[in-house]
């Protein structure tokens, strides 16, 4: 096989463009050679490849320099249509090139959206009104009135739905273990019977502290006609485990003040079976007294006579 000696042409082509050209680009200008022989003769005359500086001209640099810091991802990609954005990002990073500003404008944009407000409409009554994106529900409402109205005689959404086997097996194992061991500090520890007599005082006086208004004004009302009942609603007496809150000072008569949103039904669908006026009575039933109920809304100055005939002295 004749060997086809080196020109000075080929040997400047080869001296210029090897370290940083492609390889298509080297092949197409020394048509005659193949690859390997371009490769050997370069490492004969001690020429390396630097790949690193390969393709990126002094324009795409000058891009890179100009837009890199703030630009939009697909605005430099469009400008440097032969770069995918690793290589992009690696050379940047070479050039010591940061993004900062770009991130920066980023974030503030995102916060600007987040605090932006939308304009929903009342799912109850339609008002129009404005809710953050974060806030958005299925249905929105413009106040807690109008959220209780909307779901008054809806069934609970949760009706009728039941977890397969497997699901309810998952929330078990998740929920094992919870409160035991350094989650809780009072895990394997007993309450001394001060404490618990603690807790329990200060359990009362959370939920019987004050007489509520309707009772505040009953008992304005009790001096007025000099009525023989005792408020006992702070838990002084409880009868079948029910704390009622006046009680007669000689018969077997009890009255309690009922204030419509806790024991009217037809006010508020989620009211507790023991608030209801019934289920009350016949609990006070089983332990020999009788129950008067007195409702929140008749207790006005106007109809004090009229109630007077309610309640037996
Ligand atoms: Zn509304």
């Amino acid at each position: 096989m004749a060997v086809v000696e080196w020109v000075p042409e080929e040997m400047s082509i080869l001296q210029q463009y090897y370290p940083c050209a492609r390889w298509e680009s080297l092949s197409q200008k020394l048509s005659s050679r193949s690859r390997v022989a371009i490769y050997n003769k370069a490492r004969m005359i001690g020429l390396k490849r630097r790949v690193s500086e390969r393709g990126f001209t002094q324009e795409e640099l000058d891009i890179l320099r100009t837009y890199y810091p703030f630009a939009k991802r697909e605005f430099i990609l469009s400008l440097l249509p032969r770069r995918s954005w690793n290589t992009i990002r690696q050379k940047a990073s070479q050039l010591g090139l940061k993004r900062t500003e770009f991130l920066r404008k980023f974030r503030q944009e995102q916060a600007k959206s987040l605090s932006k407000k939308i304009t929903v409409f009342c799912a109850n009554c339609g008002k129009k009104f404005e809710k953050k994106p974060s806030q958005l529900r299925k249905h929105n409402f413009c106040s807690t009135l109008c959220c209780n109205k909307w779901k008054l005689g809806k069934p609970s959404p949760s009706k009728g739905i039941r977890r397969s086997l497997e699901t309810r097996k998952k929330i078990s194992e998740m929920r094992k273990g919870r409160f035991t061991g350094a989650k809780n500090h009072m895990f394997g520890k007993h309450h001394t019977p001060e404490a618990r007599e603690k807790c329990r005082q200060a359990r009362m006086k959370q939920e019987f502290g004050k007489p509520t208004l309707p009772e505040v004004r009953f008992i304005g009302m009790r001096f007025k006609y000099r009525l023989p009942y005792t408020y006992v609603g702070n838990g002084k007496i409880w009868i079948n485990h029910l704390n009622p809150d006046f009680i007669h000072d000689t018969k077997k008569i009890v009255l309690e003040i009922f204030g419509s949103y806790w024991h009217d039904k037809s006010i508020n669908s989620h009211v507790d079976l023991q608030n209801t006026e019934d289920w009350r009575r016949e609990q006070y039933a089983q332990a020999g007294y009788e129950l008067i109920v007195i409702w929140d809304k008749e207790l006005t100055k106007e109809n004090g006579a009229k109630l007077l005939g309610k309640i037996p002295i």
